[in-house]
């Protein structure tokens, strides 16, 4: 079986195993053009990258029926380079950054779907909020006159280990923030959690959207 050939039979084997409401975002950073290809003649057509740069590259390269997902931290310098067509940015962290989205996307008379990352994971390095940062922003009036920028869930990471109930733990304590926020934001229906090592668990908590790389493409370098 050529590698390519495999792509598309990862994909299918992800898409039986996962519920129907769940979306699967294909992760595509450092991956070629063809790989990409491969998987949309299977069908696909919601793929994340991490990487302004790369985004847009592969933006301009491939059809314009794809569903693009910024999954990565982002620069506030750099939201003007995608605003015109990103279907859902996943790693908002700061109001500052949503008023610069919603100045970019009023350009392109666009109203961008945004999800603010929670940092569940113990490591320094994973970017997010806290609860409570989210929480005073969601409320703020300042975010309410943000008319261009709509916060439709929340997103995470868990800790790069192999304990089990960790991970748990933290999707629990993200699902039980996302439910709780939901009650006085009636908008939010997405929980983006759960990447290739960790997205059945996280379907378990409550995850409505997996980002899934390495089991689709295969490693990366
Ligand atoms: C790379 C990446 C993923 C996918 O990781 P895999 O382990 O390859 O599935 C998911 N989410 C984010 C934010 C990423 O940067």
């Amino acid at each position: 079986m050529s590698f390519r050939m495999t792509i598309k039979k990862n994909l299918q084997i992800i898409l039986s195993e996962i519920p129907d409401q769940v979306k699967l975002v294909a992760v595509t950073k450092t991956k070629p053009i063809s790989d990409i290809m491969e998987a949309y003649n299977a069908g696909h057509r919601i793929f994340g990258e991490n990487k302004i740069q790369e985004l847009i590259e592969k933006y301009e390269q491939l059809p314009k029926d794809i569903e693009w997902h910024m999954i990565g931290h982002v620069q506030r310098n750099k939201v003007k380079f995608m605003a015109e067509f990103v279907s859902l940015i996943h790693g908002v962290d700061s109001l500052k950054l949503i008023q610069e989205i919603n100045k970019q996307a009023m350009k392109h008379d666009r109203v961008i779907d945004c999800l603010l990352q929670i940092k569940i994971a113990s490591e320094d390095s994973k970017f997010g909020m806290s609860k409570s940062e989210a929480k005073t922003l969601l409320k703020s009036k300042a975010y309410t006159e943000c008319a261009n920028v709509n916060v439709v869930g929340l997103m995470g990471m868990a800790t790069f280990t192999k304990d089990q109930e960790q991970i748990k733990s933290e999707f629990e304590y993200l699902q039980n923030c996302y439910l709780e926020f939901k009650k006085f934001n009636p908008i939010f229906n997405t929980l983006s959690m759960g990447m290739s090592g960790d997205y059945q668990l996280a379907i378990e908590c409550g995850s409505n959207m997996i980002r899934v790389g390495s089991s689709i493409f295969g490693f990366r370098n």
